[in-house]
């Protein structure tokens, strides 16, 4: 069965998305640490970050740097922290996170629920400064 976020990349599943390329793809996190959480996925379905071939992983890194850039242009922060967990979605995943101190890394924290339209206000003041 196909992952939520292989739904996503066939567009069976709405999402607001920031970037995508031939093989990857970043969206708002539905439900965000913080304002401006992304997502970057590879593609290809692959549950363990750790799995995926060396060219591909480093092609994530790469495309999650220039998203990163861009969030960073829109949300206030210190930096974009970088987080893979992946025990909700087995679909590799890494989360960008704008950040200001260590907390707000803190995964067991409350998470937000912006409403849809926060969403896409947000995901198209960020899909402006990404640097295809
Ligand atoms: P993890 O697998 O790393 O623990 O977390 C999965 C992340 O995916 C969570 O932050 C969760 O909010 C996000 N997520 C789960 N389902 C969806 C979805 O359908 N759409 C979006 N945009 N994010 C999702």
């Amino acid at each position: 069965m196909p992952s939520i976020f292989t739904k996503i990349i066939q567009g069976e599943i709405p999402a607001h998305k920031i970037a995508e390329t031939e093989d990857f793809l970043a969206f708002l996190d539905i439900n965000p640490l913080a304002k401006g959480h992304t997502l970057a996925i590879p593609k290809k379905e692959i549950d363990y970050i750790f799995d995926m071939e060396d060219d591909q992983l480093a092609g994530l890194m790469a495309f999650a740097k220039q998203v990163a850039k861009a969030i960073e242009k829109v949300v206030p922060c210190e930096r974009i922290g970088i987080s893979v967990i992946g025990l909700e979605v087995p679909h590799t995943h890494v989360h960008l996170i704008p950040i200001n101190d260590i907390g707000d890394m803190n995964f067991s924290k409350p998470k937000l629920s912006p409403s849809m339209e926060e969403l896409a206000e947000l995901a198209g003041a960020i899909r402006k400064h990404y640097a295809k």
